[in-house]
């Protein structure tokens, strides 16, 4: 999948922009704070609906101006489509080919976006929350229909929950097998997507980290593990029972879920270096690349925010390396062109970002 032509109106600090991307990899490199991350976050947009750093619709339309656009034109291999997105007070409007499309199931899988940022490596060391938030939305990269069991889940959770807080015991029991039910199907989601991550991240963790460190994924459920999740967690609601009803919220379940990296037989958090901890991470996104072509038909677009500060030349390298065999279109942002390897240079189209202006910059 690629995107052809990218058009900008009033987005973040960007008044108007075009860009016809490179077939390969497009630069966009500038200052701190001129536009670069939003840049991105547009292409993010036309994929998924919504933005990668957490944000109100209104937050994305330009300080003083009452809507904004973003436009893409995507080729894939049997077909062309326009996506636009226009941004108006609370209101987020999509369109495919001039069609409004209503639910974010019929925009998965237009434009297959796959983002790397430094944020994604700070996932190693902060709480079970943000590895559970990134395992569930991979997941829905790749399966459309995860969507439905996540919702599940999380909407019978809510129920049980007001029953609890309420005082009111009436349907408690209906809820909670409800419950037990929807949790298990999640958990067969969750466990059966980190094993298919598990079984190729570790070939790309070589390639990039050029060493032979044993790295595993290990789906960490809150229930343990056990032959039947749904009676696992229906005796784990049970016996939480008299405590749910003081905090007035289930403890205990899916929704406590974690995932563990591991090096070497031990918690990458504690003893893997940071570099290790970038490849970890870089690994598991190209393996979560892996599964969406398998699923699309086609790679992904790729952007990767803040290459200089995330990956050291080597990695560099053997990312481009990666990126250049498998014919994915990316957009890179830096600080200082200077830091590309040489490589990469010379199958790269840059553009200057500069307060929110762009300015074409050729093959140099
Ligand atoms: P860095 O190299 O530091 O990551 P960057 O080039 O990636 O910088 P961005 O995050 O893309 O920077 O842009 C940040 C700029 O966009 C900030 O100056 C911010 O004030 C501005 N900005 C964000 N939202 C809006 C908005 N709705 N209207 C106007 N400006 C905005
Ligand atoms: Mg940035």
């Amino acid at each position: 999948m690629r995107i052809t032509r990218l058009c900008l109106f009033n987005f973040r600090n960007m008044a108007s922009a075009e860009i016809v991307p490179g077939d390969s990899i497009t630069v966009l490199h500038g200052l701190n704070g001129q536009g670069k991350t939003n840049l991105l976050e547009a292409i993010h947009m036309l994929g998924h609906a919504r933005p990668f750093r957490p944000a109100k619709t209104a937050e994305l339309v330009m300080h003083g101006e009452a809507a904004s656009f973003i436009r893409g034109e995507i080729r894939s291999s049997n077909s062309f489509s326009e996506i636009l997105i226009h941004l108006e007070g609370v209101n987020r409007r999509v369109k495919v080919d001039g069609k409004p499309v209503h639910r974010s199931t019929e925009l998965h899988g237009r434009l297959g976006v796959l983002l790397f940022s430094p944020e994604d490596t700070a996932m190693v060391r902060l709480g079970p929350e943000t590895r559970r938030r990134y395992l569930d939305r991979a997941i829905y990269g790749s399966e459309v229909t995860f969507l439905k069991d996540y919702h599940d889940y999380y909407r019978i959770l809510k129920q049980r929950n007001h029953l609890l807080k309420s005082g009111n015991r009436e349907g408690l029991e209906e809820w909670t097998e409800q419950l037990a039910e929807a949790g298990a199907r999640l958990m067969a989601r969750r466990r059966e997507f980190t094993r298919r991550l598990d079984r190729i991240f570790g070939a790309h963790y070589s390639n990039i980290a050029g060493a032979e460190e044993k790295v595993a994924l290990l789906y960490k459920p809150d229930s343990g593990e056990s032959e039947d999740d749904a009676a696992r967690l229906k005796e784990l609601f049970d016996s939480g029972l008299q405590s749910d009803i003081r905090h007035g919220a289930t403890g205990r379940g899916p929704h406590r879920d974690d995932l563990q990296f591991m090096i070497n037989g031990r918690a990458l958090r504690t003893f893997g270096s940071q570099g290790q901890q970038r490849s970890f991470v870089l690994a598991l996104k190209m393996a979560e690349l892996d599964s969406i072509q398998e699923t699309l038909g086609e790679p992904p677009v790729l952007l990767l925010d803040d290459m200089s500060s995330e990956l050291d030349r080597r990695r560099s390298t053997n990312l481009l390396e990666f990126v250049r065999q498998r014919g994915i279109q990316s957009f890179i942002t830096t600080t200082d062109r200077n830091s590309l390897p040489s490589g990469m240079v010379e199958m790269s189209l840059f553009y200057r970002v500069e307060e929110g202006k762009l300015t074409y910059e050729g093959t140099t």
